[in-house]
This record gives structure tokens, sequence and C-alpha cells, in this order.
């Protein structure tokens, strides 16, 4: 039994987490230093999904803050994935000439301990609008090589149905904009927002619609959250998933393994798993590669190939992602060898 009152609003301080009985008490005043720099926000779903004082919870690993965020290490960046190195207007973030980020709000749902633009989301950030946005389309207007829109933030599945569908329209007027691409966790952390009427706002014609749906551990999956993703699917959108490898929270086969199943059961193609940027104060979630290519390798052959995500960095600096699990080719031109799941290694005869 859980004797705890469900959750009727979104907790947003440490004293919201005290009263929920998610955090003692004694430790409010040090996460108030935490509050200071990163915002705090978990919604009514998320709680729900929390085992309250179980240390070892995924779940609070993810959302409730900790002293460990006080921790800043030097080999950590306050822009880790370089946007700023690719951001020509703003709002815009254009490192790859085929497609361009377009950042249109700086909220989300909930605040992710381990986010990868921490210095920059919270709910004090204002949303592009008017002659910013404008000119934001203005220049995805002008550089016909961009083929591709990534909406991020933020969460952009925050907007109303009528702003989701009015930039999908703008988007879709440029003749040269064939793919919109929305980045969100707001299926699994509130799941109400994705009414049938925002889900039928994201499509336009002229474009394909894809909605990349971060989620890290199979109990994000709740039921509300698999009918939110329902209305998407049905609502004729292309749906793939995005992770973050972290420790103590999926670093290991099988918690992975579950979480690639309840994507894939829910019409949620498996695509990527980031290794964990170097984002201030998140060392505690962070392992090394090694372990991550040891994890993802152990997945090979246990998991249908439709659940085989790509396991890449960003490479700090604005370089770009980069896939880095194992290698199952060796050898050279003529004389090759592959491995196989097993690590058995077998010659390639080719000619
Ligand atoms: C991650 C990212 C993309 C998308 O990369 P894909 O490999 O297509 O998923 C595009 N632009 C920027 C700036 C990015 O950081
Ligand atoms: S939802 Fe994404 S942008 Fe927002 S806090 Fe989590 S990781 Fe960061």
């Amino acid at each position: 039994m859980d004797a705890r009152a469900p959750a009727a609003r979104t907790l947003r301080t440490p004293g919201d987490l005290v009263a929920a009985g998610l955090v003692p008490a004694g430790a409010a005043r040090e996460l108030d230093r935490v509050a200071a720099r990163y915002a705090i926000a978990i919604t009514p779903a998320i709680t729900a999904a929390i085992r309250p004082g179980d240390d070892a919870d995924p779940i609070a690993r993810q959302f409730i803050p900790s002293r460990q965020e006080l921790d800043i290490r030097p080999n950590e960046l306050a822009d880790p994935i370089g946007d700023e190195a690719h951001a020509p207007v703003e709002g815009i973030v254009h490192r790859y000439p085929d497609r361009a980020l377009l950042k249109i709000v700086h909220a989300c749902p909930v605040y992710c301990r381990f986010c990868f633009r921490r210095e920059m989301v919270g709910p004090g950030g204002k949303s592009l609008t008017g002659a910013k946005l404008a000119a934001a389309l203005a220049y995805i207007a002008a550089q016909p090589a961009i083929r591709e829109v990534i909406l991020t933030g933020g969460d952009p599945f925050i907007l109303t149905a009528r702003r989701a569908g009015g930039i999908t329209r703008r988007l879709a007027a440029i003749d040269h904009v064939k793919i919109i691409r929305w980045h969100t966790r707001v299926p699994v952390a509130d799941p109400e927002r994705v009414t049938p009427a925002f889900a039928k706002a994201l499509r336009a014609k002229g474009v394909a619609t894809y909605v990349a749906i971060h989620a890290n551990h199979a109990r994000e999956f709740s039921a509300a959250a698999k009918a939110a993703l329902a209305r998407l699917a049905d609502a004729g959108l292309v749906l793939v998933s995005q992770s973050v490898l972290l420790r103590g929270v999926n670093d290991d086969p099988e918690t992975l393994a579950d979480l690639m199943r309840a994507f894939l059961d829910n019409r949620v193609m498996p695509y990527r798993l980031n290794h964990p940027d170097l984002a201030p104060g998140t060392s505690h979630f962070r392992l090394s590669i090694a372990e991550g290519q040891r994890i993802v390798a152990a997945l090979r052959g246990r998991l249908s190939g439709l659940c085989q995500p790509e396991y890449v960095l960003d490479i700090p600096g604005g370089h770009g992602k980069a896939p880095i699990g194992r290698g199952y080719l060796s050898g050279r031109d003529g004389a090759w060898e592959v491995k196989d799941y097993r690590g058995d290694v077998h010659a390639y005869p080719e000619g």
C-alpha cells in the first residue's frame, strides 16, 4: 500500500519534495543550494512511478536532486555538446549540412538531473516567439540544404496544440523541409498533454513527422504513457527512441534490454543510446565507455534486431555524434575478419 496521497501538481522545490515524502527534511537545506543552480520539476506521473524510500530507485535517481550535483569536475563543460559553436541565429543550431535544431522553448515538464543542457534549460527562459521565431524560420528558408528540422529545447511538447500546429505548418511551407523531428520526454513525463488534437497538429502535407521519445527505464512506461504513445502512433507519426546510458539507472544489460523491449512494444523504434555528456555536476551518472560497450554488446544476440539502438557519443566542442560501440570487423581489404555476437571471430572470404 502506498500511504502517500497522489501528487496533484508538479513538485518544484526541495520543500515540495520533503512534503511529498521524497527526501528527508534534513536534506532540504543542501538541496536548496542545488535548486539555486539547476531547476527542479517532478510531474505527478513521475512522482507516481517513484518508489519512496528506495535509495536505488532508477526513477528517483533521474529526477530527485542530489548533493552530488554540487561536485563540479574540471572536465565538465557548461555547453558539453558545443551548441554555441554552431548557432547562426538565436534558436538555431546548424552543425550538419542537411539538418538543423530549432530550439523553441527552454522549459521542460520535468528536469532530468543528468541533462546535457542543464545550464540552458529552466522555467525562467523565454520561448522563441514573434520576431525571433520569424528570424529562425527565415534562416531555415534561406538554407536549401536543410531538409530536416529537429524541434528540441527544452521540451517542445509543452507547446499548445495550436502553437505546435502553427510551427508545423510554417515549416511545411518551406519547400526544402521534408522532415520534422520532435524530441520529447512528455509522453512519459506528462502523458495527458498528448491529446489527439496535439498529435494531429504535428502532421502537415508535404512533410513526414518523426517523434524521438526520451525514456531511460521500462518503469517510465505507465498505462497513461502507453496510451499517449498509442495516440501518437495512431495519428500516423513515426516514433523512434532516445535514451541516455546512466549509472544506477539502466547500466546493466537486462535493464537496458527491458527498456528497449518497452519501446518496441509501444511502436517506438530503438534509435539512439547516448553516452552521458560532460554536463556539470553529473559525474555520479557517468560510466566508462568500456563499460558502456560491454553493456551494449550484450544486447546483440540477446534481443531482436529491431531492439538495437546505436550507442553514440556527442563529441565535446560541437564536432557532432560518433558511434562508439564495439567494432565487429577487423583486418583489411581482401582479408576481413568478423566477430559474431558470442565474440567468435570468422574469416570473410571476400572476392
Ligand atoms: C544530435 C544533433 C542532431 C541530430 O543528429 P542525428 O544523428 O541525425 O540524430 C542534429 N543537429 C545537432 C546540432 C545535434 O546535436
Ligand atoms: S527533458 Fe531533455 S532538455 Fe529537459 S531536462 Fe530532461 S534531458 Fe534536459
